[in-house]
C-alpha cells in the first residue's frame, strides 16, 4: 500500500534537494508535483486541494529552520499534512468508567469486521481485557460461525444467537437489535470489561442496514463505534465513509486490508473527510495481522 505515491513525493523532494533557497517558482512546481501524486493515488478531490494550499502557504511563509535546508523543511511540511489529515495524534479507546466498555462494529459486508472483531479482542485480552464478542452480523450466513471461529482462536467467549445454527447456506433467524442488547447484558451480568458488537453489512450502502445499523447503535448506547473500510475499494471510499458517517456517526476508522497493494489515497481520505480518526489497521488475514494506527508512523512510512 502506498507504494506508488511514496515513491512519486519521494520523487519529488529530490529536485529540491541542493538547493539554497526556494523560489516561488519552486514551491509552485512541487506542490504541483504533489498535487498529482495525491489524485493519482485516489486521495479525494477536497483533500488534495486543502492538502495543497496548506503545503503551500507554509512552504513560503515559514521562517527555514536553521537545521533543515528548504528540501528538507518541504518534506517537513507535507509530513505534518500528511498526520493531519490522518487524524493527527493517536486516539485511543475510549474505556467506559463503568464497565463494560460497548464497541460496535460497522461497515460494508466484506470490509472486514468479522475478521477486526476477533482481531481486537484477541489484542485487548493481551492487554488484561476480558472482552466477550457478541454476533449481530445475522445476514450473512456463515457470519456468525466465522465471528466463533475467530474467538476461538482468540481465547475469546462469543455470545451468538443461536450457538452453532449457523451454516454456509443458511442465515440464523433473530433481530439483531435484540441479539446486541443482550450481549451486552451478558457481558455486564458475567463481568466482562469490554465488548465488541460485530454488525451486518451489505454489498452497498443500503437503507434497511443503516437503519438496522443506527437501530443497534441506540440501542446499546456504545462507547465507540468503528468504522471498518476496505482501503482496497479506491474512490468508493469516501462516500461510503461518508454514508456511514451520517447514519451511525461512528467515533473512529479502522482502515483494513492496508497489505494490500491498492494506491490508498482513498483511505488516506477518510479521516480528513469525516473528521473521525484512524484508530486501528488491519494487515493480512490472521488475528495478529493488527496494528494500533499512529498517524505520525504512517506518514513517515510513506515518506521514507
Ligand atoms: P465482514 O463481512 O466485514 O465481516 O468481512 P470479513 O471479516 O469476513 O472479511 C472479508 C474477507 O477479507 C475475508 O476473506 C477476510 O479473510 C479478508 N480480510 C479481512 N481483513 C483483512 C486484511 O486486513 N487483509 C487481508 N488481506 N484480508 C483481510
Amino acid at each position: 500500500m502506498f507504494n506508488s505515491l511514496s515513491d512519486r513525493l519521494t520523487a519529488t523532494f529530490k529536485n529540491l534537494r541542493g538547493k539554497g533557497r526556494l523560489t516561488e517558482a519552486d514551491v509552485d512546481g512541487t506542490v504541483r508535483e504533489i498535487r498529482r501524486a495525491l489524485l493519482d493515488a485516489d486521495v479525494a478531490v477536497p483533500v488534495v486541494r486543502e492538502f495543497t494550499a496548506h503545503v503551500k502557504e507554509r512552504a513560503l511563509s515559514e521562517e527555514v529552520s536553521q537545521a533543515l535546508n528548504p528540501g528538507q523543511q518541504v518534506v517537513k511540511i507535507v509530513n505534518d499534512e500528511l498526520v493531519r489529515i490522518l487524524g493527527g495524534e493517536t486516539r485511543r479507546i475510549n474505556l467506559a468508567k463503568n464497565p463494560p466498555t460497548v464497541i460496535m462494529l460497522a461497515g460494508l459486508q466484506g470490509a472486514g469486521k468479522t475478521t477486526l472483531a476477533g482481531k481486537l479482542a484477541k489484542w485487548l485480552k493481551g492487554q488484561g481485557h476480558t472482552p466477550l464478542l457478541v454476533a449481530c452480523d445475522l445476514q450473512r450466513p456463515n457470519a456468525v460461525k466465522q465471528l466463533q471461529v475467530n474467538g476461538e482462536r482468540a481465547g475469546v467467549p462469543v455470545y451468538a444467537p443461536h450457538p452453532g445454527v449457523s451454516s454456509e447456506f443458511e442465515a440464523p433467524t433473530g433481530d439483531p437489535v435484540v441479539v446486541a442488547r443482550n450481549g451486552v447484558s451478558e457481558a455486564r451480568q458475567k463481568q466482562h470489561d469490554i465488548v465488541i458488537v460485530d454488525t451486518a453489512g451489505r454489498l452497498g450502502v443500503d437503507a434497511d442496514m443503516m437503519q438496522q445499523a443506527a437501530d443497534i447503535r441506540a440501542a446499546i448506547n456504545p462507547h465507540e463505534v468503528l468504522f471498518v473500510i476496505d482501503a482496497m475499494i479506491g474512490q468508493d471510499a469516501v462516500n461510503t465513509a461518508q454514508a456511514f458517517n451520517d447514519g451511525v456517526n461512528f467515533t473512529g476508522v479502522v482502515l483494513s486490508k492496508l497489505d494490500g497493494d491498492a494506491r490508498g489515497g482513498a483511505a488516506l481520505s477518510v479521516a480528513s473527510i469525516t473528521g473521525k480518526p484512524v484508530m486501528f489497521a488491519s494487515t493480512g488475514e490472521n488475528l495478529d495481522d493488527f496494528e494500533v494506527f499512529h498517524p505520525d508512523r504512517m506518514a513517515s512510512r510513506i515518506l521514507d
